[in-house]
């Protein structure tokens, strides 16, 4: 799969989408789906937007209904990490059962667990920086669920490839599948995988009855687990030029969006704060990936610096930014990012319950 940076491709990827084929073939790998999110997650477009496209083809909301939810699960996450903050990036609800290392296993981080799909599956998140929603379950079931890593680790491995890595799908997901964030660990068998995958492997550690499954001792191939020093390749830092009589639109990882603010006269400039990689690496495919994306946004310039730095080094006379969790140390006017449904906010317990208020405010 390859992500095109320039804007009319990424719009003509919205175009694309076909939602009842989408809503019966999603969980298999080779199934319609849309292949959005790197530019969602870069905050390039919204949900609001793919929704409010989806939502003119002419179809009843019941006929879409599951990518309608998806697109929902997105705010979902997005809504729990601005309640929950730093919150998330521990156990939410329950402790992991069963932990015996917070590393990773060493078959995931080399591709080497000898089923197929997901040894193709990390070659191919290696390669093109994306990784289908079902194997990222498959291989979370299996780092934390037979390897007994914890899930943090495994979690930012895979946020550190991918070119859609959110903080708040990624580890809520993650935390999904290790029970720490649901009633029960998932976890697939070989039988399941070798459906959605189209594959035919026999003989694998997961080639075994659901029964037995949960019952699984480590399996052997899982136990060696190592450390990983994850550093993000950030550009050299340049001079920028700054109009001192102009406001700054101030862009980040988070916020790439080419019509944000789009008629005003303005500084553009994505800072790139060494703390938040610090906090959340990233490699240099989704470092490159960010930078194109940037050339989608007129004069904008680079600045390689933390926020504070920026702001003591250059003189403007207001800063404007996107509300994020990342950037409650910004100063300036802070706008409101695009939401499915803007009122439905709040930290909900289940993504059903958000949804049926997403409804109720969306007349569905
Ligand atoms: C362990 C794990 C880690 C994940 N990490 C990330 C991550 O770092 N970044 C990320 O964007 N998504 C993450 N997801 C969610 C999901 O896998 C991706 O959003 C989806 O696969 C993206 O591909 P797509 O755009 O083709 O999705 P489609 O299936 O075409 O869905 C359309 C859009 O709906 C939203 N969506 C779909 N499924 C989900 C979901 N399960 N959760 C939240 N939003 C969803 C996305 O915005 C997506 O672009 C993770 C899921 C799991 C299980």
């Amino acid at each position: 799969m390859n992500f095109p940076t320039d804007y009319d491709s990424i719009l003509k990827r919205i175009q694309e989408i076909e939602p009842v084929a989408y809503c019966k073939s999603r969980n298999f790998l080779d199934g319609k789906v849309t292949y959005l999110s790197p530019y969602i997650s870069r905050g390039v477009i919204s949900t609001k937007k793919v929704f409010d496209h989806v939502m003119t083809l002419g179809f009843k909301p019941y006929q879409i209904e599951k990518m309608l939810q998806e697109l929902a699960w997105r705010d979902y996450w997005q809504q729990s990490w601005m309640q929950k903050k730093v919150g998330i990036d521990h156990d939410i609800r329950n402790p992991q059962n069963g932990v015996t290392s917070h590393e990773i296993s060493t078959v995931l981080v080399e591709a080497k667990t000898d089923i197929t799909a997901i040894d193709q599956g990390i070659e191919e998140l290696y390669e093109s920086g994306y990784m289908h929603n079902h194997l990222r379950m498959y291989t979370a079931g299996i780092a934390c669920n037979l390897g007994k890593n914890h899930w943090k680790l495994p979690a930012q491995w895979m946020y550190y490839h991918l070119l859609d890595a959110d903080w708040a799908s990624n580890v809520l997901s993650w935390q999904w599948v290790a029970g720490t964030n649901s009633n029960k660990q998932y976890i697939a068998n070989q039988e399941n995988i070798n459906k959605y995958c189209k594959t035919s492997d026999k003989g694998t550690f997961l080639d075994i009855p659901y029964e037995v499954l949960g019952e699984l001792e480590q399996p052997q191939i899982l136990k060696p687990t190592q450390k990983l020093e994850l550093k993000t390749p950030l550009p050299q830092k340049k001079e920028l030029e700054v109009n001192e009589n102009l406001p700054t639109a101030v862009y980040t990882f988070y916020n790439l969006d080419p019509n944000w603010r789009k008629e005003m006269e303005m500084n553009r400039v994505l800072i790139l704060e060494p703390s938040f990689f610090e906090k959340y690496p990233s490699s240099q495919k989704v470092i490159d990936f960010v930078l194109d994306l940037t050339k989608n946004i007129p004069n904008c310039q680079v600045f390689v610096g933390e926020f504070d730095e920026f702001v003591s080094s250059y003189s403007t006379p207001q800063i404007y930014f996107k509300e994020h969790p990342t950037n409650t140390h910004f100063r300036g006017i802070e706008d409101s990012r695009d939401w499915i449904a803007p009122e439905v906010q709040g930290d909900f317990r289940s993504f059903f319950g958000f949804w049926k208020k997403v409804k109720k405010s969306l007349k569905l």
